[in-house]
């Protein structure tokens, strides 16, 4: 079994292995601190996650870079529109994507850096570009890179620019990809924005020169990876390319991995379609941050995710499934001994999940098999047929499958105390304040049931009139109760 992931730059899969040493280089483009990150843009990062554990599960060593993004459009527009100052303004989203990240249990890049801690460097950067032809100044002191001295543009996203204008330019951070022109490394200060003092002149940094210069500065000219989420490929990775490769003459990075969008509730995620949500929209809404992270991972990451609601409830009782069968084996007392049959289903688990892993992290096959696993050894302990010798085996592959999952540890409940509490203090709970999270309404919903089997109809009618309170309104079926909120 050797290690492969898909190379979006060979458009295969290939084997991995670090061309150094025992340590893999690698660089993820963080987040771009303007707003909260979304569960689209936690897809990503708990991909990112996912890598880095298997890798070190593997037992390699990691360089893992992250930046973030503290300047680009996007930011400068709404500082602007605040009437705050950038550092202010992307502190805030900074603090909030670390807290989330600790939420998720995503662990910290060896070096997570700014952009605007690497202003000078990013400078030089251009200046050398300039010097080598591959960038140009325009009259108001911007600089662009020129696209036509690169001939391989487009080959990471595949696209044929060959009939493109020359010298046409684009000032925008992101953009189609019919629009390929020559892009802006550099800006010139504009009424009322925020610039810096550089050797080539006032200014600030054009979002693609942020990444070729973070990551060149701390992994070196060439390295192993580079990730980020699909929609990065053009033009933000296809310019990091150009710009690295054209200053230097050496691969930038070997190989490119891009994780694919999800989809919420069947459809594309928008604001005016009503299913954004950011982490913390869903943890207000009494989801759990383990259920969340385990839907996330339940999909390939080149596969669509269609993240829905119900898939979380599904994600929850999967979690539950785990920690209940940890507990139940380390409870029970068993006559000592082994059974054969246990015994290979715990090495079977740990063999595929493995196997599943090393296939481009196919997650879904890895984690099947450890609830495989998990169903073999439940069916056998309700028989009476586990000894003590079967407890360890199976708790190892447990453990190992959480080094990389990670969702086995039960912190919930603070974590989502802890965004109510934040969303309380924003002033955001309002109306959301008395809402009964979804969890909360099931749980009532089958205490419900219970009463009204007991025939204690007094607590069932109490309950029916508290979940009214709260917006729940109930329907009783032959299939059991609806619910739905007013
Ligand atoms: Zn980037």
């Amino acid at each position: 079994m050797a290690l492969r992931f898909y190379n979006t730059l060979a458009l295969k899969v290939e084997p991995f292995a670090p061309a150094h040493d025992n340590t893999v280089r690698m660089y993820t483009c963080g987040p771009t601190v303007y707003d909260f990150a979304h569960i689209g843009n936690y897809r990503t990062f708990v991909f990112q996650d996912l890598l880095r554990r298997y890798l070190k599960y593997k037992g390699y060593q990691l360089l893992h870079v992250m930046n973030i993004t503290d300047v680009e459009d996007k930011i400068i527009r709404n500082a602007l529109a605040r009437q705050q100052s950038l550092a202010d303004y992307t502190a805030i989203y900074e603090k909030a994507f670390l807290e989330d990240s600790e939420t998720l249990r995503l662990q910290r890049p060896e070096r997570m850096v700014r952009a605007t801690e690497h202003i000078p460097e990013m400078a030089e950067f251009i200046a050398a570009l300039e010097k080598k032809g591959f960038a140009y100044r325009t009259e108001d002191g911007s600089y662009y890179f020129r696209i036509a001295r690169f001939p391989e543009y487009g080959k990471l996203s595949k696209k044929d620019f060959s009939g493109m204008e020359v010298g046409a330019r684009v000032d925008v951070d992101e953009y189609e990809k019919d629009n390929a022109r020559d892009f802006a490394l550099w800006k010139a200060p504009k009424e009322g924005e925020a610039f810096w003092e550089s050797s080539i002149g006032p200014g600030r940094p054009g979002w693609h020169i942020e990444c070729s210069v973070m990551s060149m500065k701390y992994l070196g000219d060439s390295f192993d990876l580079h990730a980020g989420g699909e929609d990065l490929t053009f033009p933000h990775h296809e310019n990091e390319i150009a710009q690295s490769e054209s200053l230097t003459g050496q691969p930038f990075a070997r190989h490119w991995m891009h994780v694919r969008f999800l989809l919420v509730e069947g459809e594309k995620m928008s604001k005016s379609a009503g299913n954004f949500y950011t982490l913390r929209d869903l943890l207000v809404k009494g989801h759990k941050p383990s259920s969340i992270r385990f839907l996330l991972t339940s999909v390939p990451y080149r596969k669509q995710l269609n993240f829905t609601m119900a898939g979380l409830e599904q994600a929850a009782k999967s979690v539950e499934r785990l920690r209940t069968f940890a507990s139940r084996m380390r409870m029970m007392r068993l006559s000592a001994g082994t059974n054969p049959a246990a015994q290979a289903a715990a090495a079977k688990a740990k063999q595929e999940m493995r196997a599943g892993m090393e296939d481009d992290l196919n997650t879904a096959y890895a984690s099947a098999a450890v609830f495989d696993m998990v169903r073999e050894m439940n069916t056998l302990a309700d028989h009476g047929e586990l000894r003590e010798g079967d407890k360890a085996p199976s708790l190892e592959v447990l453990e190992r499958f959480d080094e990389i999952f990670a969702v086995m540890k039960d912190g919930d409940a603070d974590k989502m105390k802890a965004a109510m509490e934040w969303a309380r203090g924003q002033g955001l709970m309002g109306a959301a304040a008395e809402t009964v999270p979804d969890e909360e309404v099931n749980r009532l919903i089958e205490e419900r049931n219970a009463a009204k089997r007991a025939r204690d109809f007094a607590r069932s009618d109490a309950i029916r009139k508290q979940l009214a309170d709260g917006g729940i309104v109930l329907e009783d079926t032959k299939d059991g109760t609806r619910w739905k909120r007013k």
